[in-house]
């Protein structure tokens, strides 16, 4: 049902959070229809990461589409019918596991607005994305400073990083530029951390510390042993973590190490190839897995 239909308003402010030399967008997407809840979907995609969250004001945001069409079947099963818009859509980085899918899913959904690092990386699946992306005139930010989304009272994505400008740039490693987002639904917060490194985690406790505290956290990277500090992990503190990897994948994720690193804070351990799609449903208090 249609409650509000509101036009969307862009506001930039410069310099305006606590941190210096930050441009924060605050951006107030349409509102479809109110629920009482909000869904966190990480789809089983296989080897890769897809995550799909349906705010309580109706927007749906898909951050990655994993490395084929399964993202497809996925989002077929967890939207309704006749729900072929995504408000936003977040490629982390360009790699095949995050972008794969993203082809297909550009093709046949209305997609509002696109977030990418914007960064050189040359693969035929890249070009085809880019290549939707400019014949279907979807608008897109770059992220190479923090910016911030209203979605509605108490839903907000903070995506906070990257916060330097890698468009334009040819990097070695693509995940050092992948993009990590915070979604809050009132008291409950998502840390979504797409494949950033040890690196990143560690900018970000610098930048941003007790900030960064969240239920939920998207485990970087696969599980790898690249992600994950220990630092990292006291300063988010998440009861829950979620490894989004495939079954017997030939790069050995999750790793022991991050598997031990999370068991010895008593850290809830969820993964994609044990239970499928994992649907965290939050009341804006308490969340709970359906
Ligand atoms: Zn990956």
């Amino acid at each position: 049902m249609l409650l509000k239909h509101l036009k969307r308003i862009i506001i930039l402010i410069s310099g305006a959070t606590v941190l210096s030399c930050v441009l924060t967008v605050v951006l107030f997407f349409n509102i479809h229809a109110r629920s009482g809840s909000a869904e966190i979907i990480f789809l089983d995609v296989g080897q890769g990461d897809s995550i799909l969250i349906k705010t309580r004001y109706g927007q749906n945001i898909l951050i990655d589409g994993g490395k084929d069409n399964r993202v497809l079947d996925r989002l077929g099963r967890n939207l309704s019918f006749f729900d072929h818009k995504l408000d936003m859509v977040i490629a982390t980085h360009p790699d095949a596991d995050h972008i794969g899918g993203l082809v297909s899913v550009l093709e046949r959904y209305d997609v509002d607005l696109f977030l990418d690092p914007g960064i050189v990386h040359d693969s035929s699946m890249y070009e085809a994305m880019w290549s939707i992306i400019n014949s279907k005139k979807i608008p897109v930010n770059y992220v190479s400073q923090r910016q911030i989304y209203e979605f509605g009272d108490n839903v907000i994505l903070d995506v906070l990083y990257p916060n330097i400008d890698f468009v334009g740039k040819d990097i070695e490693d693509n995940n050092l530029a992948s993009i990590v987002a915070k979604f809050s639904d009132n008291k409950i917060d998502a840390m979504l951390t797409g494949d950033a490194h040890i690196e990143t985690e560690n900018e970000l406790v610098a930048l941003y510390g007790s900030y960064l505290e969240s239920e939920i956290l998207k485990a970087g990277h696969h599980g790898s042993d690249t992600s994950s500090s220990e630092e990292f992990l006291d300063t988010v503190k998440p009861e829950v973590a979620i490894l989004s990897v495939g079954a017997d994948n030939s790069y050995g994720h999750p790793k022991p190490r991050t598997i031990n690193r999370l068991k010895a804070r008593l850290i809830t351990i969820l993964r994609t190839d044990e239970t499928g799609d994992i649907r965290l449903v939050s009341d804006g208090e308490y969340v709970e897995l359906r």
